[in-house]
């Protein structure tokens, strides 16, 4: 179990450089056991939220009793692992270094078009003082710009947030469908809301193309296993 749980592990190398830090973005094989099994994580509690595709975020100083609805969670507080969960939608984890916090967020194109990624980052800075451009970031696997077709309530919903349309990349054969870049217009929204271009890394091939990864679209007629996601958390250890 400890060595499968590594071995199918993403992480950033600029975010293993810090020894308070753990972070990952769990592929197919990695499971909710890895979170409990691997002796690097031990003393830490979980949080993993009902997510709802909302721009609902939580600032947590402790373990909640009761399962959270949401779709980021904030904390500056030591051994609480910090969980999102996809299959096809974008995780973030973001980290400042000198505040001392860690944020995880999950963010498809709904939460995207809510802001919800730039919503976090302003929260980080109203709750805990954390200036934006102290911060570091970190995209996880998600669906790729070739894979993502989206109709066009997606466009239009995004046009009606005030987000760029510069994500989008018209169908060469519908009219009514677009590709949607996940990753850009997430990038675009942290750029926006003061993250330095240089302290946004990226780790993980498009979810829909490779296997080893969970894609919802791709799977989800696969009986039993719609359900399924991939882990991808943070969490500051004691120092
Ligand atoms: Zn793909």
């Amino acid at each position: 179990m400890k060595s499968t749980c590594s071995e199918s592990l993403l992480t950033i190398p600029r975010f293993d450089q810090i020894p308070f830090l753990i972070h990952g973005f769990g592929t197919a094989a990695w499971t909710e056991d890895c979170l409990k099994s691997d002796p690097a994580f031990e003393g830490f509690r979980w949080v993993i939220m009902r997510q709802t595709h909302s721009d609902i975020i939580h600032t947590i100083e402790d373990v909640p009793i009761k399962v959270l609805e949401g779709d980021a969670l904030i904390t500056a507080s030591t051994r609480i692992g910090l969980v999102v969960k996809t299959a096809d939608c974008l995780p973030v984890l973001l980290l400042s270094e000198s505040w001392g916090v860690v944020a995880a967020v999950h963010c498809g194109w709904k939460g995207t078009g809510k802001h919800i990624i730039q919503k976090t980052i302003m929260k980080l800075e109203d709750d805990l003082g954390c200036n934006p451009s102290s911060l570091l970031a970190a995209m996880g696997p998600c669906i790729g710009p070739d894979c993502y077709e989206v109709g066009e309530d997606v466009l239009r919903f995004f046009n009606e947030s005030g987000l760029s349309l510069n994500v989008f990349r018209k169908h060469p054969e519908r009219p009514d469908k677009h590709f949607l870049d996940l990753k850009k217009a997430n990038r675009q929204q942290m750029l926006e809301a003061g993250v330095s271009e240089e302290k946004i890394f990226f780790t993980g091939n498009c979810t829909h193309c490779d296997t080893n990864l969970l894609s919802y679209r791709r799977d989800r007629d696969v009986s039993g296993h719609m359900y399924k996601r991939m882990y991808n958390f943070i969490g500051i250890k004691l120092t």
